[in-house]
Order: C-alpha cells, then structure tokens, then sequence
C-alpha cells in the first residue's frame, strides 16, 4: 500500500468507502489468518511502576493510587484458570521494573505455569525496557512472546509525551534484541495522541514493516484525568475510536500475515468496539482475567470495561460476542504469528 493510500484512508469520513475498506480487511485477514481467533488471557499483576509517561494512570507519580502486587499463587491460579478455559495463552503484563527481584519472581513464575500446565500455555510478556540478559532469562524460562509498544514512531512526538530520562532509542532497541534472542515480536502504538497527525500515523505502520513486526497491539489513546497530558487537550473519543479501527484495517492491508489484537481501550470507547476490531482486520483478542479486586487498581484510562465483571463472566459474554459476528474461537491453541514463522523459518508448535 502507498503512503498516500493510507492517508487518504485515514483522513476520510466516507462511511461507505470505510465499510469497503474494512470489508477488505477483514478479507486479507482470512486468507492469511484464518477465520479463527485467538485468545491472550491477560494479566495485570502489579501497578507497581519506575516509570512517569506522562499519559498513564499507573505512572509512578500518580499518588492518589493504591498500589498493588499480586503473590505468584494469585497469578498461577489466574494462569490455571486460563488453561482450563482453553484460551491457549496469557500474557503477564505489569509497571516496569529492573530489580533483581521482581526479574527472578517473573522467571519463578514463568516456569512454574509452564510446569503446571505441561506447556500447553503459551506466554506473551509485556513487562517494559530490559537488559539483554534479562529478556533471555525470560526467554529461557519458557516465554515465547513479548509486547513492547513503540507508542509512537514518531521520536520528537515520543520525546513529548515522556519524561528526559525515557528513551525512544533504547525502547527502539529492545524490539532488536527481542527478536535476536528468538522472541515473536509485538509492538504497537497509541492512535489520536495529542500532537499526532495521519501523516504519524501512516508513517507507523510502516515503522511496523521496516521492523519486521510479528504482532500488533494498538489502540486508542484515552485520557487519564490524573496525568499530566490530560491537562493539554480536548479528547474526542469517537474520533479515537474510528482511528483506531482504520489503524487495524491499514496494518491488516499492509503487513498481511502479521497477529494484530483488538484491545480493550476499543472496548472501552464502545461496548462492541473489539468486534469492531475483529471485523476491521483484527485476530486476537486479550480477556481480562485479573482477579476483580485489582482491577481497579490497574487503571490506565478513564472508563476501563469490566472493572467489576469476573473471568468466567467475560467467558461466555465474549464467546457469544465472537460467534455473533461469524468468527470461530481457536480453543486451547496458541495461534502464533505466521509472519514469525515466515521470518525465522520455523514450524509452528502443533496444538
Ligand atoms: N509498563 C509496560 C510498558 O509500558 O510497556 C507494560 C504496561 S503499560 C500499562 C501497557 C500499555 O498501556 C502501554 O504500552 C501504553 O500504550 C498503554 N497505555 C498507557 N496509558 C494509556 C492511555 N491513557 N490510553 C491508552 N493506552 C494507554
Ligand atoms: Fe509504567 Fe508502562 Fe504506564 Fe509507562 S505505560 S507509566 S512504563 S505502566
């Protein structure tokens, strides 16, 4: 797809000539991906944070939040829960932290629900900036993915929305090490950012092809009211929303045989927003199987969804969703990136 393509894509409000493209979309979904979807089981297991982006509820100088880790029986209770449901995967997604000892608790943790599930749980982690070393430990302890949105491909519009001692180049390069040590690789940003243009956007999704990107998880930028940038614009949610599906349709358009999920801030800015995704293109979708009493305690945005729903609750509400709109659940599989398989020659684990 040309650039101008996507712009002209991105600046429309043609409805119908939206429809077409997401129709297409969905289209290039199926030939490459099949008509199944896959289920990530996430998560949130600490709000703890040595980070300050200045758009996100958790950052560390947020003090009006109550702060919260969840024990290693908690999350492998959540994970066997996960097993047992059939969603194949769980992603552990946390605050960033370095520390010796969260790094072995994760890799404590890794094993075991490898161990305790015989592998047949495949885990993404979306855990921040590491050193090299401890995104291998990692990897050698049994996580196979890792999530680590660019946020912006943009480095001045990236620079504006961190503090001075974030960086976008050492972010730039742990997607590099990632994918040397063998990891499928996603990453992703947030759509309708204050300052960000189409031009922006276009320009990453072609950020995600220069990087040979396996997955994709992005989504609308939503506000925080307890965050710095709150204070600097006007949120338009239905703008955000529409954005945020063309971003799917256009990276589906563009990278083809790539995982893109249909996350929950789509969710959040409309009650079928992560159908919406789905049939704009998207082939993942990320259940929330925190335990209820944290969930509160995890919010990035304001209006998060299912703040008060449990696990088995979200089930059979996102099962009855997913078949309402044609698509079949790829039960107890992990449903890896074609693209990574493509790339690295490898075979897919057989479910
Ligand atoms: N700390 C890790 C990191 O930053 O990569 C993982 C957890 S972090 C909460 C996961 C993602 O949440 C970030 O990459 C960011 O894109 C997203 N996020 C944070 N605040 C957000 C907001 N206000 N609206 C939409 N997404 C947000
Ligand atoms: Fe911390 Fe991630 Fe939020 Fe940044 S986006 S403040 S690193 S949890």
């Amino acid at each position: 797809m040309e650039k101008k393509e996507m712009l002209q894509i991105l600046e429309t409000d043609d409805f119908g000539f939206i429809d077409s493209i997401f129709q297409s979309a969905y289209e290039t979904k199926l030939e490459y991906t099949g008509n199944k979807v896959y289920f990530r089981g996430i998560i949130e297991f600490s709000n703890l944070c040595t980070k300050d982006c200045f758009y996100c509820g958790i950052r560390k100088s947020n003090v009006s939040l109550k702060r919260f880790s969840m024990t290693q029986d908690e999350i492998i209770e959540a994970a066997l829960f996960a097993d047992k449901s059939g969603y194949g995967s769980i992603v552990l997604q946390s605050g960033e932290r370095t520390d010796e000892e969260f790094v072995s608790f994760i890799e404590q943790l890794i094993e075991t629900i490898k161990q305790r599930t015989n592998n047949r749980l495949g885990i993404t982690l979306s855990l921040g900036e590491q050193a090299a070393d401890i995104f291998k430990r990692w990897h050698s302890a049994g996580a196979h993915r890792y999530l680590l949105r660019i946020e912006t491909s943009n480095k001045k519009l990236y620079e504006h929305l961190h503090p001075d001692d974030h960086s976008y180049d050492k972010r730039l390069n742990c997607l590099d090490v990632l994918r040397d040590i063998g990891y499928q690789v996603g990453t992703g940003v947030m759509i309708g950012l204050p300052y960000q243009t189409n031009d922006d956007l276009a320009n990453d999704i072609l950020f995600f092809e220069k990087h040979d990107i396996d997955m994709i998880g992005m989504g609308p930028y939503i506000v925080h009211n307890d965050t710095p940038l709150a204070k600097s614009v006007t949120f338009d949610p239905q703008k955000n929303f529409l954005l945020g599906l063309k971003m799917i349709a256009l990276a589906r358009l563009h990278l083809k045989d790539i995982n893109i999920a249909s996350t929950t801030a789509l969710q959040a800015l409309d009650a079928r927003g992560r159908e919406e995704g789905l049939k704009a293109g998207a082939n993942i979708i990320m259940p929330n199987i925190t335990p209820v009493k944290y969930r509160n305690f995890y919010r990035l945005y304001e209006g998060k969804p299912c703040l008060d729903e449990n696990a088995s609750l979200c089930q059979s509400c996102l099962d009855e969703r997913i078949q309402s709109i044609g698509e079949k659940i790829g039960y107890s599989q992990w449903g890896d990136s074609p693209h990574f398989f493509k790339r690295t020659g490898k075979m897919p684990k057989t479910d």
